[in-house]
C-alpha cells in the first residue's frame, strides 16, 4: 500500500505517521526530514533547502522531486511507503503520478485556528516522537526514548505564519486532487486525541485494503 499523509504543519502527521507506519509496516518518508538531516550534516542539498525552510516558503520543485523519486527508486520501498511532506503542491503531485503509483491519500482535516498555538508550543525528539509544552511540565525529554526534545527552527510565529499560507495557498488544493482520483481518505479531527484520529484513519484504510 502507498499513501499520501496530507494535512496542515501541526495537523498531527508526524504522530499519526509513526502509528500508521508500525501497524500497515510502511516506510516513512518524509521531505521534511530528509532536508533536516541535509540541514544537519551541512550537504549541498542542505544549503539551498535551509534558506526556504526558515523563511517557511517551499523548497523549489525540482529539487524535492529529484529527492523524492530518487528515494523511490530503491528496493525498499517495494513492500509499501508513506509519503509525509509530499506531494506539497499540485506540480509535485503530477510529477509524483509519472513516477509512482499512489493508492490513497489519507487527510488529516484540523481547525486551522488550532494550529499556530499548536506548533508554536510542539517540542519534538529525533526519534519522531513530539509533545506540546503545554503538557510537558517542564519535562526536557522524550518520554518514549529518553532523548532531548527541542523545538524545530521552524516552529516559530513569524515562519509559522508563512508556512500555513503556503498550505492554504499551495497544499489545500491537493485535497481536491486526490478526491477527483477517488483516493481520498478524509478524516475530520475535530478535538479528537490522537488515538482517536488514529483509529478513525485504520478504519478507514482497512476498509479499503485487500
Ligand atoms: P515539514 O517537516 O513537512 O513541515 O517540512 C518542513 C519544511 O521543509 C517545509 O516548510 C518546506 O520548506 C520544506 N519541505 C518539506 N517538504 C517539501 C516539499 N514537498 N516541497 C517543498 N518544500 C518542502
Amino acid at each position: 500500500m502507498n499513501i499520501v499523509l496530507l494535512g496542515a504543519p501541526g495537523a498531527g502527521k508526524g504522530t499519526q505517521a509513526s502509528k500508521i507506519k508500525e501497524k500497515y509496516n510502511v516506510l516513512h518518508i518524509s521531505t521534511g526530514d530528509i532536508f533536516r538531516a541535509n540541514i544537519k550534516g551541512g550537504t549541498p542539498i542542505g544549503k539551498v533547502a535551509k534558506s526556504y525552510i526558515d523563511a517557511g516558503k517551499l523548497v523549489s520543485d525540482e529539487v524535492t522531486c529529484d529527492i523524492v523519486k530518487d528515494r523511490l527508486s530503491q528496493d525498499d520501498v517495494k513492500a509499501g511507503y508513506m509519503l509525509d511532506g509530499f506531494p506539497r503542491n499540485l506540480f509535485q503531485a503530477g510529477e509524483l503520478d509519472k513516477f509512482a503509483t499512489i493508492d490513497w491519500c489519507v487527510n488529516i482535516d484540523v481547525d486551522f485556528a488550532l494550529l499556530q498555538d499548536r506548533i508554536c508550543g510542539r517540542r519534538v525528539c529525533a526519534c519522531g516522537e513530539s509533545y506540546h509544552v503545554s503538557t510537558l511540565n517542564g519535562e526536557t525529554k522524550c518520554a518514549k526514548c529518553g532523548g532531548e526534545l527541542y523545538q524545530r527552527a521552524d516552529d516559530n510565529p513569524e515562519t509559522v505564519k508563512a508556512r500555513l499560507d503556503t498550505y492554504q495557498n499551495q497544499t489545500a488544493p491537493l485535497i481536491e486532487y486526490y478526491q477527483k482520483q477517488g483516493k481520498l481518505v478524509n478524516i475530520e479531527s475535530g478535538t479528537k486525541s490522537p488515538d482517536e484520529v488514529f483509529e478513525l484513519i485504520c478504519k478507514e484504510l482497512d476498509k479499503r485494503v485487500k
